[in-house]
């Protein structure tokens, strides 16, 4: 430094930076987000410039780095398949490389920057999460809840699972059966740390990561599955487990595929934890800025988080855009701290991952009955032409005008899901025909522009049918439905499609039992699997006494077969 400058000033600017750099590293712990979303934040901190994210990549204290670099977008870990290369008007590049996969939150390219702050810290000074005996007994903390026996069974098995010590690091080497069974549950096995016995099995799903992505995934972290069939409450049951690790100075993430899930829930945790209340992130929520230590957020908002929550539930993990998406998977382990854990919250896991709860091999616990404790409505079969041909004829065998008949007379509204688009307004069209006089009929699908608008009536009971698409089979409950599938053997109903369809019939208490009906030309496998595992959480809160003792316990299989 010469004498010529003015030695205070300089000094008083470089401490300056040297504060703002530090703010900037910690506003920026757990995080992975792009320049500019990292100025936005640091703005909103009053860290906000590039000479202080300079600094602090300089002390260590964070990563800068290019966001697309060596053919692979660094913020969502896909690969060339996924990278666009085009003229850049921001670098004058004629093939800048921008990721196609991650675009939804802000394009990742190569001439941007990703920058990656330290790993969020748990507890007072970073000392990391306090052991769960601090806390009082479970038993007593569950209790707080309100929640039913069967509720509070799972969620105890759940607690029991976070609060248990970490396992030893994983042991080495290949057991050739285990490690083609965690193939056959890839991507779901992404997510999953399996117990020391399998360790093996995990080393062989790492490898197998890195053969078919070629770069290092992140490492799984302990997961926990709880396996709540439709109308359970599953929300209830994660409360006590975000209270263990919150009050233990811990971070909890909730992610769930649906926006209107966040919104529906972020009040519900509001009240829950008045003292950590939560932060909503979505695309566009006003949120965005802000930090806590509970983090309610759709699943994509994952990506922007890098070893970050002590805790991450996650929401029906089986369904879109979840399902199946490497990617997102990925995102999830990444944005676990050292020693997370995992909890996967579902009606209807993939059968991958029931394979393996069933083995042993994942630990869970199954909420087997309904929060009203009344049998799930198990469905019927119905032998029926494909619905396309029965709209052209104009008429429908008298065993589904009849069954249909039947719960319009008993006051019901109907689901009617058809497999495909085409065939929602012909099918409409047939039911208006059959049914004049018993109330209007509407069809939807993901095309609708008036779709949101139709759900709404059809709540308001000014809409007495809906065909639908399977886009309905998951998030609305209509009190005293009742539930049609049509073409139930198309491939478009699996399983789990079928379990939740079903899923709409019986969820009020006053109205628990409904009826549900598979119309196909043919039993599918996926249609007597369904009913299987229907029948099977029946039996299960049976014999638990989870049903009060004045319901339908046995309601038999009929079919027209
Ligand atoms: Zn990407
Ligand atoms: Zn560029």
């Amino acid at each position: 430094m010469t004498a010529a400058m003015p030695r205070h000033g300089s000094g008083g600017a470089a401490a300056a930076l040297a504060r703002a750099a530090c703010a900037a590293a910690r506003a920026l712990r757990g995080r992975a987000l792009l320049r500019g979303e990292a100025q936005a934040r640091l703005a909103a901190a009053g860290a906000g410039s590039d000479a202080a994210l300079q600094l602090a990549a300089l002390l260590g204290r964070l990563r800068l780095g290019g966001a697309v670099a060596a053919g692979r977008c660094r913020r969502c870990g896909s690969g060339e398949a996924q990278l666009l290369r085009t003229a850049c008007g921001a670098c004058g590049s004629s093939r800048c490389a921008s990721c196609q996969a991650c675009l939804a939150l802000g394009r990742s390219r190569e001439c941007g920057l990703l920058v990656l702050g330290m790993p969020a810290q748990a507890g007072r000074g970073g000392a990391g999460l306090a052991p769960p005996e601090q806390l009082p007994p479970a038993a007593e903390r569950l209790r707080r809840w309100g929640l039913s026996p069967a509720q509070s069974a799972a969620a105890a098995s759940a607690l029991a699972f976070l609060e248990r010590p970490l396992q030893p690091p994983p042991a080495r080497g290949l057991r050739p059966r285990l490690a083609a069974l965690v193939r056959a549950a890839l991507p779901s096995a992404g997510l999953l740390r399996l117990p020391p016995l399998h360790r093996g099995a995990t080393a062989a799903a790492g490898r197998l990561f890195r053969r078919t992505r070629r770069h290092k995934p992140a490492e799984p972290h302990p997961s926990f599955l709880l396996w709540a069939v439709t109308g359970a409450g599953k929300t209830e049951m994660i409360f006590p487990l975000l209270e263990s690790v919150l009050s233990r100075g811990g971070r909890a993430l909730v992610a769930t595929p649906r926006r209107d899930v966040v919104l529906e829930l972020e009040p519900r945790l509001r009240r829950a934890f008045p003292d950590t209340p939560p932060v909503a992130l979505y695309g566009g929520s006003p949120q965005r800025g802000e930090d806590g230590r509970l983090t309610l957020a759709t699943t994509h908002q994952l990506l922007r988080f890098r070893e970050s929550f002590d805790l991450i539930v996650l929401d029906e993990l089986d369904a879109f855009p979840f399902a199946g998406d490497a990617m997102l998977h990925e995102a999830v382990a990444r944005s676990g701290a050292a020693g997370s854990r995992t909890v996967l919250l579902t009606a209807t896991p993939p059968p991958s991952l029931q394979r393996l709860a069933r083995l042993g091999r994942l630990p869970h616990a199954k909420v087997p009955v309904r929060y009203h404790r009344h049998p799930l409505p198990v469905p019927r079969l119905l032998r029926t032409p494909p619905a396309l041909g029965m709209a052209a004829a104009g008429r429908m065998p008298s065993s589904l005008r009849q069954a249909m008949a039947r719960s319009l007379d008993r006051g019901a509204q109907l689901f009617v899901f058809v497999p495909a688009i085409r065939s929602a307004e012909p099918v409409a069209r047939l039911i208006r025909k059959l049914f004049p006089d018993r109330g209007e009929v509407a069809a939807t699908h993901s095309q609708d522009p008036e779709r949101a608008d139709k759900v709404v009536r059809f709540r308001q009971k000014q809409l007495r049918m809906l065909v639908t698409t399977t886009i309905l089979e998951r998030g609305v409950t209509i009190p005293g439905s009742d539930v049609f599938i049509l073409d139930a053997d198309s491939r478009i109903f699996d399983e789990a499609s079928l379990v939740q369809s079903a899923g709409r019939a019986g969820r009020s208490a006053a109205d628990p039992q409904g009826f549900v009906w598979f119309a196909a030309a043919s039993p599918s496998a996926s249609q007597k699997r369904a009913i299987r595992q229907i029948r099977l959480m029946n039996r299960a809160a049976r014999k638990a006494g989870y049903l009060l003792s004045g319901s339908a316990s046995s309601r038999r299989f009929h079919s027209t077969f």
